[in-house]
């Protein structure tokens, strides 16, 4: 796997980097030009404002998006995301990451993305439902089981799935359990849904350490963020014998070369409104001090862009598993390169949750439900694949796997654009 040099990849946002790493891709693999000029842009992109009675008894106006990226290989698929700084650039660059995603992990979907700009800490739980019926209600046209199915992204979970299930449900008039994932067990989730963006994490860890000869009972790992991804990933990864010397979240960051308790760590969150915050792990480090600590394995699970240039050139761990979307800037990429630091990227390595969507959007079809033994060994067969594939192209192409799982995707989605064909 050779290294790209910065100067092929400029990065002027978070969409032109993805475009960036496109053409790299598109021209090792020789993509027809016809059809990368397609994947450059969305197929359709929905901004709506939302009128928000708070608490206070004034009005909020809310920004909310829907971008589909392509549909070449089926319905469009993908998450909604409650945060601040979500915008239009931001949800184009993770839906495009869905198409390649869902290509990468052989799912019949296309791509899309959600989100609304606001801070879900920050309101209460009427808020949160108002908004999120008022964003479910507006997406009426947009959504459905055969179109376009969301699910959880960064501040969202399955609560605001049910919620939106519901509003959905009402102003169609249909019951429609498959028009979104990540939903409860009880109102026709799946079960292994919850923990299975950590899993496929810890599935890529264990088929990268195999690849590189190394024995999981002698690792160590830091992993940031102690949400969806990264809790589970720490928790599966602990399962395994690996030692996990880091754990963090927005409120602290530890750092322990004995290993964390990581049941000890998940009891005391689950108690503690979900937060570290209080928890007696190791010595408190800093955010950014944990992506540079001494460890064999970083999982970054928390937020994009936390992997610049500069970081990259300080990190220590010989493996890196992007359980998040986009933790690693354009730039930083031929830093690792040149450092022979594999990274397994988000567009693999955190396929595990799409794919496990995928199955849960199956089981409502046929309206049959798997036990979690059958969810998990499905998963891991799938995850496996995924990453054979990506390896091998990575290896056939002299490329990284980054570029590796673009260009596994896109052969993929070249064939379904070619197969349908245009006006
Ligand atoms: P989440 O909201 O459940 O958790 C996010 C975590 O990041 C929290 O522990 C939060 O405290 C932490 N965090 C926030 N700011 C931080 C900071 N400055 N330093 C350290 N930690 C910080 O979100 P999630 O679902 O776990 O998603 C995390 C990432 O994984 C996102 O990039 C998301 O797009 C991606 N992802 C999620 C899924 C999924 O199934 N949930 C699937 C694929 C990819």
């Amino acid at each position: 796997m050779t290294a790209q040099t910065s100067n092929e990849i400029v990065q002027e946002s978070m969409f032109e980097a993805v475009l960036a790493r496109l053409d790299v891709a598109a021209n090792l693999m020789k993509m027809s030009e016809d059809v990368a000029i397609i994947l450059r842009s969305p197929i359709k992109q929905v901004k709506v404002s939302l009128p928000v009675m708070m608490d206070t008894g004034k009005i909020q106006v809310f920004d909310g998006y829907r971008i589909v990226h392509s549909t070449a290989l089926g319905p469009s698929k993908g998450g909604i995301r409650y945060a601040l700084d979500v915008n239009q650039d931001e949800v184009m660059a993770l839906a495009a990451w869905m198409s390649f995603k869902c290509a990468v992990a052989n799912l019949p979907y296309g791509g899309a993305k959600g989100g609304i700009k606001c801070d879900p800490r920050a309101l209460s739980v009427g808020e949160l439902e108002r908004l999120t019926r008022a964003y479910a209600s507006s997406m009426k046209d947009v959504f459905g089981v055969n179109k376009d199915i969301p699910a959880p992204d960064m501040g969202t979970s399955g609560r605001e799935m049910a919620w939106i299930l519901d509003e959905f449900n009402k102003v169609t008039g249909e019951d429609s359990p498959g028009v979104i994932t990540g939903k409860p067990i009880v109102i026709g989730g799946s079960l292994g849904r919850d923990a299975a963006t950590g899993r496929g994490v810890m599935v890529n860890t264990l088929a990268a350490l195999k690849k590189l000869g190394l024995d999981p009972k002698k690792i160590t790992a830091a992993v940031q963020g102690f949400g969806n991804v990264g809790s589970h990933a720490a928790r599966l990864l602990s399962e395994q014998g690996i030692k996990i010397v880091a754990i963090g979240d927005h409120t602290v960051t530890f750092y322990n070369e004995k290993g964390i308790d990581i049941k000890a760590a998940l009891d005391y969150a689950a108690q503690n409104n979900k937060v570290l915050k209080g928890f007696k792990g190791g010595v408190e480090i800093t955010s950014e001090e944990l992506l540079t600590c001494k460890c064999d394995v970083l999982v970054p699970a928390a937020l994009q862009n936390v992997i610049t240039e500069e970081i990259a050139h300080k990190i220590k761990a010989s493996l890196i598993v992007e359980g998040a979307n986009g933790p690693t800037m354009a730039e930083a990429d031929a830093v690792l390169n040149d450092k022979k630091i594999i990274v397994v990227p988000d567009i693999l390595a955190n396929s595990g949750g799409v794919t496990v969507s995928y199955f849960e959007w199956v089981q409502n079809k046929a309206g049959y439900y798997w036990t979690e033994n059958e969810v998990n060994s499905k998963h891991d067969e799938k995850m496996e694949i995924a990453f054979a594939s990506v390896w091998e192209n990575a290896s056939l192409f002299k490329t990284s796997m980054r570029i590796g799982a673009y260009i596994t995707a896109l052969q993929k989605i070249e064939q379904g654009v070619k197969l349908k064909g245009n006006y």
